[in-house]
C-alpha cells in the first residue's frame, strides 16, 4: 500500500501546485517536497546513514520549537510548523510511506484509542469499548464508514484531528500539546532504532514507525490550532507578517498558507526551485558555519 514517489515528481511543475495550496492533498505536499528536496536528500543521506541521521534533523527543529514556546515567539513557531511538516514528508519518502495513507490509516475520524469521534480517552488511558487500541480490524471498519469524511487537504487533517481531539484533556494549552508531540518524536526515534538494527522482523517494526509518523503527523496538525490561540495578541502585527496564512477574524492559521509562504519560491535557504548542493538552510549553526568558512560560534 506505500510505495516510494516515482522521480517524474521532481521538478519546477510541481511549484504550480502550490498556487492552489490550499487544494493541495498531504500526498501532493509530500510530493512538492520531494520535488524541492529528493535529491538534496539522498545526497545528504545516503543508504549508509540509514533514517536516524535524517531525523536528527526534525528532532533539531522540534527544539527550535521549544525555544518558540517558551518566548512566545509567535514568528518563530510558525517558521518551524511548517519545516517540520517538511522533515515529515522527506523522512516518510526515504523510508517508503505515504504520510496521508498512514494517517488515515490510523486515524479514520476516529480517536484509536478509545474510538470515539470525540476523543473521551485523555489523560485516561482507559479503553472504552471491547476493541484494543489501534486494532487493525477496528480501524479498518471506521476507514471505510468514514471514507467520505477523509480530509482532501493538510487543513482538513487540521480540522479533524480538532474535532476529534478538540476537548482532549492534555490538548489544554500549547506546552501541554508540544510536550506529547515531542513525546512522539521520541518514540518515532525508538522504531527507527529498532528498524535499523532488526535483520529480519522488520515489516512489524515498519508497521510501529507508520503507526508513531502518524502520531507525529497528528501533533503536529494539534500544535497549529493551538497555537492558533496565542495569535491573538498579535492581530496587526501578524497580519502584517504572514498576510492571509492568518484567518483575520479568528486569527487561526491555516497550515497549507504559512507552509506555501515559507517553501512557495522552493527552498528558502538557496532560493532554488530544486534545492541546490552545499545548501545547509538559512539559519542553522551549519548554515552559519559554511557561510564563514567552518567556524561555528
Ligand atoms: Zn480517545
Ligand atoms: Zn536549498
Amino acid at each position: 500500500m506505500l510505495t516510494r514517489h516515482p522521480p517524474e515528481a521532481n521538478g519546477v511543475n510541481l511549484k504550480s501546485l502550490l498556487r492552489e495550496s490550499d487544494e493541495m492533498t498531504v500526498q501532493q505536499w509530500q510530493a512538492f517536497f520531494h520535488g524541492v528536496y529528493g535529491a538534496r536528500n539522498e545526497e545528504r543521506f545516503p543508504a549508509e546513514y540509514g533514517l536516524s541521521r535524517m531525523w536528527l534533523h526534525l528532532v533539531q527543529d522540534m527544539a527550535a520549537l521549544a525555544k518558540g514556546i517558551r518566548k512566545n515567539d509567535v514568528a518563530r513557531m510558525l517558521r518551524m510548523l511548517p519545516r517540520l511538516f517538511c522533515w515529515l514528508c522527506g523522512f516518510c519518502t526515504k523510508a517508503g510511506f505515504e504520510l496521508e495513507e498512514i494517517v488515515w490509516h490510523f486515524f479514520p475520524y476516529v480517536c484509536p484509542t478509545c474510538w470515539s469521534p470525540t476523543c473521551a480517552c485523555g489523560a485516561n488511558k482507559r479503553v472504552f469499548r471491547d476493541a484494543p487500541q489501534k486494532d487493525e480490524k477496528t480501524l479498518a471498519e471506521f476507514r471505510e464508514a468514514n471514507a467520505e469524511k477523509r480530509p482532501s487537504t493538510l487543513d482538513g487533517f487540521v480540522v479533524m484531528f480538532a474535532d476529534v481531539y478538540g476537548n482532549h484533556s492534555e490538548s489544554g494549552n500549547l506546552t501541554d500539546v508540544y510536550l506529547h508531540f515531542s513525546e512522539e518524536v521520541g518514540e518515532v526515534a525508538e522504531w527507527i532504532r529498532v528498524v535499523e538494527s532488526l535483520s529480519d522482523g522488520r515489516s512489524e517494526a515498519q508497521q510501529g514507525l507508520t503507526s508513531e509518523l502518524a502520531d507525529v503527523f497528528s501533533w503536529m496538525c494539534k500544535l497549529c490550532w493551538r497555537i492558533n490561540c496565542n495569535l491573538q495578541g498579535f492581530g496587526p502585527w501578524a497580519e502584517h507578517q504572514f498576510g492571509n496564512a492568518i484567518d483575520q477574524r479568528r486569527f487561526e492559521i491555516r497550515f497549507a498558507a504559512i507552509t506555501s509562504l515559507q517553501y512557495g519560491n522552493g527552498c528558502p535557504g538557496c532560493g532554488q526551485a530544486v534545492c541546490a548542493r552545499q545548501c545547509e538552510g538559512w539559519d542553522t549553526r551549519l548554515a552559519k558555519a559554511s557561510h564563514q568558512g567552518g567556524v561555528v560560534d
